[in-house]
């Protein structure tokens, strides 16, 4: 097992972490599907060693099995794994920072998230947040402050796919003892490994990718960090919210083929962004993996690859723009995206023209996630839907 980063990523997610003697050889460890684990004598009891196994809040076997194999994949030392994408998110924040310190976020984080550091850390905690573009190392130094103990990047973020250049972001951040975090559910271990760039923490909401079949609400923090591992450590019994032993299960099913599935939604997702570009109907691609992209030079040097989601804006109004979506077929109308299935969404629309502008987009911005399907039926599918434009 020490060898595992020559054994590549498609052995660790398929063997690594596991120990089929322990579990009868079976060729799929179970599900422990427990809440507590009993003792012969009531001095073992009250003598458990560091990190075995007493009670679900703080471990769980099935949940440790997917840990070690996040933890692997992502080259790190120690994955968390949590009910939701946010939990983790939440618990990364709360790891990190004190009353009185300041946060710098990308502007395209994850929206429930940017919630919680608006409506929650600044208003109640004391904790201030600067937003910024990202993709400027001059924008992100000058945002830095001597109390900020945190970045929180994404990369590629959603809707536009804006990327952040995480070798030079980590060494500003270390210059200044800030932790950097970067939610990488975008690329997946598959296609980023930030923390091989310098990045301290990453999280992944792995309802998308890495669960991969859309079954399952979950996330993960992976770090090498002594302090951080300390920290949320202590901390996720707190608070509570570790992953539970079926969702684990499920997840480590998904994974089993992240790998062949990464491969699938990418090769689909390259072929549609390349059609569109060519469509007189659509005015703009956004997709890290199109020549076209602003910063295709940095997405080569730090990814191995584009996933299947990407956004267009057609030549024609929002108003316009709404009539596409609801034409299309294959692709389904639903928040989320990572699994089989293609879907569809207009994450700009309920905003205002000016805030659509500082973002980078327009209102009528349509975001599509490439699922399984095949590129020949999913283009068939946009083709049709855009048809209503003259
Ligand atoms: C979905 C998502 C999250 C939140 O994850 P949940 O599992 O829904 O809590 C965070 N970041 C990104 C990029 C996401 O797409």
């Amino acid at each position: 097992m020490s060898n595992y980063y020559e054994d590549g990523d498609a052995y660790i997610a398929l063997h690594y972490g596991e120990n089929n003697k322990e579990y009868l050889r079976a060729v799929v460890p179970p599900i422990y599907m427990n809440s507590l684990h009993t003792f012969a004598r009531i001095e073992d009891y009250y003598n458990v060693p560091q990190g075995a196994y007493l009670y679900g809040r703080y471990n769980n076997p099935t949940v440790e099995i997917v840990e070690r194999k996040i933890a692997a994949l992502e080259q790190g030392k120690r994955a968390f794994l949590y009910a939701s994408g946010m939990a983790a998110a939440t618990a990364a924040v709360m790891a990190v920072c004190r009353s009185g310190d300041h946060v710098v976020c990308v502007h395209n984080a994850y929206g429930p998230l940017q919630s919680f550091l608006i409506d929650y850390c600044s208003k109640d905690l004391d904790i201030t947040v600067t937003f910024v573009r990202g993709d400027s190392m001059e924008e992100l130094r000058k945002a830095v402050q001597d109390n900020t103990s945190l970045m929180i990047l994404e990369t590629p973020g959603s809707a536009t796919f804006s990327l952040v250049d995480l070798k030079e972001v980590a060494r500003l951040a270390r210059e200044n003892h800030i932790v950097t975090y970067v939610d990488n559910s975008y690329c997946s271990p598959e296609f980023q490994k930030p923390l091989t760039l310098g990045i301290d923490m990453v999280m992944h909401s792995t309802t998308k990718y890495l669960g991969g079949h859309s079954d399952l609400i979950g996330g993960v923090l992976v770090t090498s960090h002594e302090g951080l591992m300390g920290r949320l450590g202590q901390q996720r019994p707190w608070f509570g919210g570790i992953m539970g032993p079926m969702e684990a299960w499920l997840l480590m099913r998904g994974l089993r083929t992240l790998h062949v599935r990464m491969k699938h939604h990418e090769e689909t997702a390259l072929e549609i962004a390349r059609s569109l570009e060519k469509n007189p109907r659509v005015r703009k691609v956004y997709y890290p993996g199109l020549e076209s992209h602003p910063q295709y030079e940095l997405a080569k040097r730090q990814q191995t690859g584009s996933s299947g989601l990407l956004s267009f804006e057609v030549n024609a109004s929002p108003a316009k723009a709404v009539q596409v979506i609801n034409r299309l077929r294959v692709f389904q109308i639903g928040p989320s995206w990572g699994g089989f299935e293609s879907l569809a969404i207009m994450p700009l629309l309920k905003n205002t023209d000016e805030y659509a502008q500082w973002y980078g987009a327009s209102r009528g911005i349509i975001r599509i996630h490439c699922g399984l399907e095949g590129a020949g039926v999913l283009l068939k599918d946009i083709e049709q839907a855009l048809e209503i434009i003259s």
